[in-house]
């Protein structure tokens, strides 16, 4: 996906506040946190959302989880609790048409979404 701004951060062309990268998915902070700890997961493979993973690439979904898992303790978020979330199209909230997870935390959370 030429254009997918997030296609881009993956392959290094546009520049982002980088956490975390391996050879599958790559972790920064978002622009507009939306709490005191706002990472995005995200896979270098474009994907659009959850409804394009199937039987031969779930196991991205366990990796970025096990990511997510050590971001949140590196972050000092652990203990006192975080959110895990992803939105799906339209009506779920997605801007952003790459599939990301948000990691947000690091104060009492309302209904973030
Ligand atoms: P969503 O509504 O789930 O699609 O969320 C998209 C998220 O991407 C929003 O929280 C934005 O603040 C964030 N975002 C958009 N552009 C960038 C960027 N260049 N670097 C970091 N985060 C971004
Ligand atoms: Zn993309």
């Amino acid at each position: 996906m030429q254009d997918c701004i997030f296609c881009k951060i993956g392959r290094g062309e546009i520049p982002s506040a980088i956490v975390y990268e391996d050879d599958r998915i790559i972790a920064f902070k978002d622009i507009n946190p939306l709490a005191p700890v706002h990472l995005l997961l995200i896979p270098r493979e474009h994907l659009t959302n959850i409804l394009d993973i199937n039987e031969g690439n779930v196991d991205l979904i366990g990796h970025i989880h096990l990511v997510a898992n050590k971001l949140a303790k590196e972050a000092g978020i652990a203990e006192k609790g975080f959110r895990i979330v992803t939105n799906c199209n339209e009506e779920g909230g997605q801007i952003i048409f790459h599939m990301h997870y948000h990691l947000i935390g690091g104060e009492e959370l309302k209904n973030f979404a």
